[in-house]
């Protein structure tokens, strides 16, 4: 499918007030096939009610399960009392697909931990990029020292959320600014839906230190030397938010200001790859 058939099936659906179910099967086997992901999604199911979440990833039966409610535009409409908005739940039944399809990567990741960094003693010899590959598998690996039931009630807290939330987030805001599905104005409130999800759970306490997601999900099951490993990291600024990590306060505040006042972005009237130029902004 090339981007011209993407778009115009994406904006086709949309227009139709359906969902193409085959569509979606295709952006899933792109998605698959653009990251190697066979050995991790086997199977797409559409039947199991899935609560708030509207999908879910079964790591150890490969599957990527759908809500069907997101497919049922007019009770989904009912439900949720929203007239005529197929935009809407397109949107947010292409931010599910993305969402778990990311949880598909990081297990391939962990995969890849398991057969590779496991087997290393000393990380001295890794190169800046294996360093940080693995301060990011770490990162992920938090869900594994977590019961269920603190998974359940920190859900959002954990880097695999965080970056599954902001990633398919922003890919799907990315392709509905690319289609001219915006006005101007919509498209400074998905900005700052944005970063929003970047802020989320970070806080500036009263001293000024900036509590970072991270802290919060610390507990005695983890092991001192990770810990530090991954909060002496070296990863940009961007990353470290997306994992929720500590951050620099000067990093904070710039990303902060964009989320109430986005004046830079109005006065520039500038569009997403703006908001990506100060994300990725390395460290100084
Ligand atoms: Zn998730």
């Amino acid at each position: 499918m090339d981007k011209l058939e993407f778009k115009e099936r994406y904006l086709d659906s949309i227009k139709k007030g359906t969902i193409d179910l085959e569509f979606i099967f295709l952006i899933i086997e792109e998605e698959i096939k653009k990251n190697n992901l066979e050995e991790y999604i086997r199977k797409i199911t559409y039947y199991e009610e899935t609560g708030n979440c509207l999908g879910t990833y079964d790591s150890e039966s490969k599957t990527i399960n759908i809500d069907p409610k997101l497919l049922n535009v007019q009770s989904y409409n009912m439900e949720n009392h929203i007239v005529n908005n197929v935009q809407n739940i397109f949107s947010k039944l292409l931010n599910t697909i993305y969402h778990e399809i990311i949880h598909a990567k990081q297990e391939k990741m962990f995969h890849k931990y398991n057969s590779y960094y496991c087997k290393l003693h000393d990380f001295k010899n890794l190169d800046k990029e294996q360093l940080d590959e693995l301060v990011i598998i770490h990162s992920l690996g938090i869900t594994l020292r977590h019961s269920e039931k603190d998974y359940d009630n920190l859900h959002n807290l954990f880097p695999c959320e965080r970056e599954a939330n902001f990633l398919a987030a922003y890919k799907v805001t990315n392709l509905e600014c690319e289609y001219d599905l915006y006005t101007k104005k919509e498209e400074l409130e998905k900005l700052k839906y944005l970063t929003k999800i970047l802020v989320a759970d970070y806080k500036k306490n009263i001293l000024g230190r900036i509590e970072c997601p991270f802290e919060k999900l610390l507990n005695n099951k983890m092991n001192k030397e990770i810990v530090d490993f991954i909060v002496g990291n070296k990863l940009d600024n961007y990353q470290r938010f997306i994992y929720g990590l500590p951050i620099d306060r000067e990093y904070f505040d710039e990303i902060i200001s964009l989320k109430n006042f986005p004046k830079q972005l109005v006065l520039k009237q500038t569009r997403l790859e703006d908001l990506e130029k100060i994300l990725t902004k390395k460290n100084k």
